[in-house]
């Protein structure tokens, strides 16, 4: 038996990496999947590979995302779980930033999160359910050419603790922050050695997440097994936030010094 039986889950940007691999998880695990992605072309393909559901919408308006979700519990016969995964990503200095860039970074990655649960709360309050919200380490500590994103990502995970404080004990609400993840949002990065090579050797567990590594943490989160956790963000960065900026690096060579690094 699947973790996730009898569940009914909508994941938004699910056409596309791991959104698409958590689809995929979750209908491994017995799940009835309904995937809300600004790409329907791409979103039908997923849907019919794990025999869900496709809905073509801009997570970035309220009352599209209240109608598509409305159209995929009823599609499912019920909504147990959400993943108000979709996003995007820019990378230039603050002051660069047009009001137009602004406005859809904060548009899809925060109140795209806002939509999906303003519109989803309603049909979980009865029987209960899950959220999961996707923020990002960017959300956590600050990353170069990117202050827009992070803000938006660090407000995701304020309206996911204030979300998971109102409607417990029937639903609960977290978030998940990855690391760098290889998706074709990455992709770019990871095909060039120079990127690539100093990015695994600064990460303890050594590689780059894959969207598997995320998205069987969210099927944990959305499943029994995380009955008493809310209002958590759990990071899943492959451990790359632990070093010190300031002492790993001069510490890491002494230990060499020493023949015991
Ligand atoms: P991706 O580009 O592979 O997938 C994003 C999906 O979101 C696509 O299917 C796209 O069509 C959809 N989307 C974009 N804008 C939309 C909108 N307005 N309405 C509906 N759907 C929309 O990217 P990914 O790497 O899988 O990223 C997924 C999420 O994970 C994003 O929120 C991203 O910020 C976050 N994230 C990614 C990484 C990483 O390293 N890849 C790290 C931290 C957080």
């Amino acid at each position: 038996m699947g973790l996730l039986e009898g569940h009914r889950a909508i994941v938004t940007g699910g056409a596309s990496g791991i959104g698409a691999a958590t689809a995929r998880r979750f209908a491994a695990e017995g799940a009835v999947v309904s995937i809300l992605d600004l790409d329907g072309e791409a979103a039908r393909s997923v849907a019919e590979e794990v025999g869900g559901h496709a809905f073509e919408v801009n997570v970035a308006g309220t009352d599209a995302v209240i109608d598509a979700t409305h159209q995929a519990a009823a599609a499912m016969g019920g909504l147990t779980d959400v993943f108000n995964n979709a996003g995007v990503g820019n990378l230039k200095a603050l002051a660069s930033y047009s009001e137009k860039e602004w406005d859809l970074l904060v548009d899809v990655n925060l109140k795209g999160v806002f939509n999906g649960m303003k519109a989803a709360l309603p049909l979980l309050v009865d029987g209960g359910g899950s959220i999961v919200n996707m923020a990002s380490v960017s959300g956590i500590r600050p990353t170069r050419g990117e202050a827009p994103y992070a803000a938006a990502k660090a407000g995701v995970i304020a309206l996911s603790q204030s979300a998971a404080l109102e409607y417990g004990p029937t639903v609960r609400v977290n978030t998940v922050s990855p690391g760098f993840i290889h998706t074709p949002l990455t992709d770019f990065t990871l095909q060039e050695p120079d990127y690539r090579e100093p990015l695994e050797a600064r990460t303890p567990l050594g590689r780059a997440g894959t969207p598997d590594d995320v998205a069987d943490v969210v099927v944990f989160l959305c499943s029994d097994l995380a009955r008493y956790v809310t209002g958590h963000n759990l990071v899943v960065d492959g451990g790359s936030m632990l070093p010190s900026a300031q002492v790993d690096h001069v510490l890491g060579s002494l230990l060499r010094v020493l023949g015991e690094g």
